[in-house]
């Protein structure tokens, strides 16, 4: 697969953005070269911490990356971050689909952003809807595609459904496919299966999306994550904003990422309650089905959606309802909270008739 070529006509011919840190190499005390304040930033005095901002962030955020690296055992130059996933998202469009012309798949019922994200790039979205199961149609597949469409987006564990999609159904697509592959596995830290990540290596054309948003408690930050091979990662960073992870965002995230052994306890605890919380609410009467889970998230058909979700407002609990979304009928998206808002959202739920 040559990505130079499935890039878009003028980003091949994109000369970036250079900045002043790019242009500096080496060892210094006095920077005068980025027109930034040298005396520092007026918060410094109210902050408990004494920080500044008055300097650019790390274009590339090496340190982040290479605190990130050493979980996820992905080399630096495989790495990209994002103000959110959402970002690499859009830059994936804006980088490999010609507006007016390409196409991408996505397989409904999905998260929503790969759509709008298509819609604000003049890009067409061919939808091939997952089967019973939500897993994917792959003849579907198969004939959606043309030699115009540049992504495939599948999401596992998808959203909303919570199921984690076969792997031997991505690798096919994988291996079939000439465009980009993206697995969005914002969820992945709550999967039974495991990460697409070692998979890096064997595929060119695959993206793998991770997020600080979810698991990692940091959805303010806005902080995602894409693995792919160099040159894909190479694309994005010539079109992606120059500082567009800011310092904050980089400080915070890399004092996180010290803090695994809190994280992985949140995933246990949330996994656990998952499973008590799918069989609480199947056992109730008002509830027609609760479909499997590898997510934080556990999705539930109910005899009257609407009704269900308007009296959980009324009692200051507020879910997703999902009920106009395509096959997902009659339902309700509930995030998996703490073991007191579990409790709390099931006794709500008994008491309603
Ligand atoms: C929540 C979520 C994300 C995270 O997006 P961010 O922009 O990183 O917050 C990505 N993909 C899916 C499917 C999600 O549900």
């Amino acid at each position: 697969m040559d990505i130079n070529k499935l890039q878009r006509e003028n980003i091949k011919n994109l000369r970036p953005y250079s900045t002043a840190r790019d242009e500096y190499k080496g060892q210094a005390s006095i920077f005068l070269d980025a027109n930034e304040n040298s005396y520092g930033s007026p918060l410094t005095k109210d902050t408990p911490e004494a920080v500044n901002y008055n300097r650019y962030p790390d274009p590339l955020q090496l340190d982040l990356k290479d605190a990130i690296s050493k979980i996820k055992g992905v080399p630096i130059e495989n790495t990209f971050l994002g103000n959110g996933s959402d970002e690499a998202i859009d830059l994936l469009f804006r980088a490999f689909c010609e507006p007016g012309r390409d196409n991408v798949v996505i397989l409904p019922p999905t998260y929503g952003m790969y759509e709008v994200s298509a819609g604000i790039n003049n890009v067409e979205t061919r939808k091939v809807n997952l089967l019973p199961g939500f897993q994917l149609d792959l003849e579907g597949i198969a004939e959606a595609i043309d030699e115009n469409t540049k992504l495939i987006f599948i999401c596992s564990p998808n959203n909303p459904t919570g199921n984690s999609i076969i792997r031997t159904d991505i690798e096919t697509v994988l291996a079939n496919f000439n465009g980009l592959v993206v697995i969005d596995e914002a969820y992945i830290n709550y999967a039974k299966q495991h990460t697409f990540i070692r998979e890096l290596t064997e595929y060119p054309n695959l993206v793998i999306l991770q997020t600080f948003s979810k698991a990692w408690g940091l959805a303010a930050l806005r902080l995602g994550m894409a693995f792919a091979a160099r040159p894909v990662i190479d694309v994005l960073n010539k079109v992606k904003p120059p500082y567009n992870i800011n310092q904050a965002t980089q400080d915070i995230a890399l004092a996180a990422l010290k803090n695994i052994e809190q994280v992985n306890e949140w995933i246990k605890i949330t996994v656990a309650e998952r499973e008590n919380l799918s069989r609480e609410l199947a056992a109730l009467p008002t509830v027609k089905k609760v479909y499997p889970s590898d997510a934080n998230f556990i999705l539930i058909e109910v005899e009257e959606a609407l009704k269900t979700y308007d009296s959980l407002v009324e009692a200051g609990i507020i879910i997703r309802d999902r009920s106009k979304v395509t096959l997902c009928e009659g339902c309700l998206r509930i995030t998996i909270g703490t073991p007191e808002e579990n409790k709390t959202l099931l006794e709500t739920l008994k008491m309603l008739k």
